[in-house]
């Protein structure tokens, strides 16, 4: 098992990766690594959370469900929280989800389910009229995407028949048909327009499109698969489902109601078999408990329900010839060969270009030029290269030689220790880091400079008017108006953005200026550590190893950034620009908890760690790391350490949760805690909820009665759900 210390620290890089992959394709619909790459970070993320429960956090995106949000449509309250699905690639991780139902209830039938590659929404009908569409958004609100969904003509706009329910809701999937996602991408690539990734990037982008006239052309369909509501016809899922296709919705019919795992299997490899015949793109199969008692029964985790489970196919594969190999080099010097394909259909799309990763998976594989080789594709967007057709290699065939120089400056190449791949070490002059340092300090996560695309950034670069990150700083408007697909007003909305970035707060100043390994959630960490990058650039590693998360290799990048003079004369010409260097001075919201010291353990359901350290220091309060005869008060949430738990009883420390904490912050009333409740009394108050009770299990679950709770603050403008039936068949 990792120390805590390494283990935060990869924790920090796994977070900062799958939040920066979420946000690629829920938001941008625009993937980079594929969707089996994503899973085997979010399982290692998963492992190393629940070996080490004190480095938990609420806004984990092994907690979350990845939000789709867009500032461009109303954002929407669900009325139940939509949920995600717990994924397996294994048959025996299905055989161990019936045996923990069959634990749950002896004799539950199961419906099998294509699982659509598309995206989620949810729809509600009033009085047989279809009233509000909205998508998954975080699971708790989504965005309002009502008249897109209305050109969809698969959607009803008013249902069959008489005998709905007078409100109820349906949720299910929209998706592109292969045909109408060929023929979009074939005239996307006549009019030099930037292709569509894959089928389901299509048709979440396109339901994200401003124009509703824009959406109609683009031929959306939709399977719905599951209801929720106070008055449904019925207590099964497999027979309302049923019932809806009467009412006028699409359902898919190769569902199944089986009653065994045999039949489950069955029903997988049946559909894994004509999968590639179906005229849309499917990535599994979903399982789901089909009685509604045994779905309450069984609750939901906080972002998936624990009565279903997707069953994910395993990737596409195809055979072409690799004509070629060449290299890509990324801003921070990193080289990546890039396997040129004999153009090739997989999966939908048409295959010619392939990651190969770096020299160890060239010479791991023996990949070589005009070998043919296979390509394999699991709903992702960069194919990769898996094997090798040995029996078709030509005659006279050579290992490939892997470069040693960059292949876009010159530059030897040099290995970083532990790093398999090569990096151009000439930072400062080597075109495509120059160009990409300059992209990911504009971007919107980093400075937020709108405006300047990767093509105007290219010319930029290239008319030598930004050479690096502070040279924009020094544009005008005149000298950006000239150039190509800009004119006067993109120039001046450009300037305009470049002067609001010296506003930009100083942890993401910090995450845009690229030292290696610090992403955003590191660079949040050391402004909140440090307070300044003064503080940060004199700090030796063994300080900048005090940093939350702050692993040695992270520590040696930072010295080796502020090492260089380079590095260094840039900062001071953006320090002059009047960039934020210093975090802004904290302003004391009150004095309510001056003198008092808290230590923090566990995850919260409504702040992350690190908020909660703020609030303490915003009302006067000191955060101590250690549970000692100093400490005050141990904030306890779910999966506490026990050892401090222990720690703090045996102290007599006054132990408080979160809603306690709330209650004292907006009351100051901490007196009586200090005094009168220690550790072992307020464990035995019962005015905590079942929140330590999770603790001592260990286990993740959102009960049922928290998902009724969710659902009641989720939805004031719907009414809450309190009293009436809770519908768990949500997601
Ligand atoms: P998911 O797509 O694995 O499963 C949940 C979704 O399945 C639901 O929201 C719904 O839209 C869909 N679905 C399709 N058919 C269904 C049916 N019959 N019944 C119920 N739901 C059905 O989960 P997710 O949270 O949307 O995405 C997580 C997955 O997406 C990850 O496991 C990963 O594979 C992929 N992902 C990839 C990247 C990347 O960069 N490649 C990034 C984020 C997520």
């Amino acid at each position: 098992m990792a120390s805590e210390k390494e283990a935060a620290a990869r924790i920090a890089e796994l977070r900062d990766r799958l939040n920066e992959h979420n946000y690629r394709y829920y938001v941008l619909n625009s993937p980079t690594v594929s969707d089996r790459e994503y899973d085997r970070d979010m399982e290692e993320l998963i492992r190393l959370e629940t070996e080490h429960p004190e480095l938990a956090d609420p806004n984990s995106p092994s907690r979350r469900v990845g939000s789709d949000l867009t500032a461009e449509f109303r954002s929407v309250a669900h009325r139940f929280p939509m949920l995600s699905l717990s994924n397996t690639y294994s048959i025996d991780e299905v055989r161990d989800f019936v045996n923990r139902v069959e634990k749950e209830t002896a004799g539950a039938s199961y419906v099998c389910e294509l699982k659509f590659d598309g995206t989620a929404i949810s729809l509600t009908y009033e009085g047989g009229r279809l009233v509000r569409a909205v998508t998954r958004g975080d699971g708790v609100t989504g965005d309002d995407v009502t008249d897109n969904v209305r050109t969809i003509r698969s959607i009803p706009l008013q249902l069959k028949g008489d005998d709905w329910p007078a409100l109820f809701e349906i949720r299910g999937e929209i998706f592109i048909p292969l045909d109408v996602f060929k023929r979009l991408n074939a005239e996307r690539e006549e009019a030099g327009e930037q292709l569509f990734a894959n089928p389901r990037n299509a048709a979440a982008g396109t339901l994200k499109q401003q124009s509703s006239a824009v959406v109609a052309r683009r031929g959306l369909d939709s399977f719905l698969y599951s209801l929720a509501g106070d008055d449904l016809p019925y207590d099964t899922h497999w027979e309302n489902v049923r019932k809806a296709r009467d009412w006028g919705f699409k359902v898919s019919d190769r569902m199944a109601l089986c009653n065994s795992v045999e039949e489950i299997e069955k029903y997988i490899t049946g559909t894994d078999s004509i999968r590639h015949a179906l005229p849309y793109d499917t990535d599994g199969v979903v399982i789901k408990v089909n009685e509604y008692s045994v779905q309450r029964q069984m609750g939901t985790t906080s972002k998936a329900p624990r009565w279903a489970v997707a069953y994910k196919f395993k990737a596409e594969q195809a055979l072409t010839e690799l004509e070629k190999i060449t290299f890509q080099v990324g801003r921070t010097g990193a080289v990546t060969p890039v396997a040129n394909l004999r153009p090739v259909l997989l999966a939908g799309t048409t295959v010619k270009r392939a990651s190969l990763h770096n020299a160890d998976q060239i010479s791991l594989l023996d990949v070589r030029e005009r070998d043919w080789v296979y390509v394999e594709k699991g709903g992702e967007i960069i194919p990769k290269i898996t094997g090798v057709e040995l029996s078709r290699r030509p005659a006279g065939s050579v290992p490939f030689v892997y470069t040693d120089v960059c292949p876009q400056c010159g530059t030897p190449l040099e290995k970083i220790d532990g790093e398999a791949r090569h990096y151009c070490p000439n930072q400062t002059a080597c075109p495509p880091q120059i160009i990409g340092r300059i992209e990911h300090f504009i971007a919107r996560r980093a400075m937020d400079i709108e405006g300047l695309g990767e093509e105007t950034v290219t010319l930029l670069y290239e008319q030598g008017l930004v050479n690096d990150p502070a040279d924009l700083y020094n544009l005008r408007a005149e000298q950006l108006s000239p150039l190509p697909r800009l004119g006067e007003k993109s120039a001046d909305n450009i300037i305009r953005s470049i002067e609001n970035s010296r506003n930009v707060p100083f942890h993401r100043v910090l995450y845009a200026i690229g030292i290696r390994f610090v992403g955003e959630s590191t660079a949040k960490n050391l402004a909140a550590h440090f307070g300044s990058l003064d503080s940060i650039m004199t700090a030796t590693a063994e300080q900048l190893a005090e940093a939350e998360e702050v692993g040695g290799k992270i520590a040696v990048s930072i010295l080796d950034y502020f090492a260089d003079e380079k590095n260094l004369t840039m900062l001071s010409r953006l320090r002059q620009a009047g960039l934020q260097f210093e975090s802004a001075q904290k302003e004391f919201v009150s004095d309510q908890l001056n003198g008092f010291a808290f230590v923090i353990s566990g995850s919260f359901q409504r702040h992350s760690r690190d908020e909660l350290k703020e609030l303490i220091e915003l009302h006067g309060g000191k955060n101590l790391a250690a549970v000692s005869s100093n400490t005050d008060f141990l904030l306890a949430g779910e999966r506490i350490g026990p050892s401090k738990l222990a720690k703090a009883k045996k102290l007599g420390v006054a132990i408080i949760d979160e809603a306690e904490f709330e209650r004292m912050i907006s009351t100051g009333d901490t007196r009586s805690r200090v005094s009168g409740e220690t550790g072992a009394e307020a464990l035995s108050t019962g005015d905590r909820g079942g929140q330590l009770d999770k603790t001592d299990t260990g286990d993740d679950t959102v009960t049922s009665n928290e998902a009724t709770e969710r659902v009641d603050c989720a939805g004031p403008e719907e009414g809450t759900v309190s009293g009436g039936p809770v519908q768990p068949e949500l997601f």
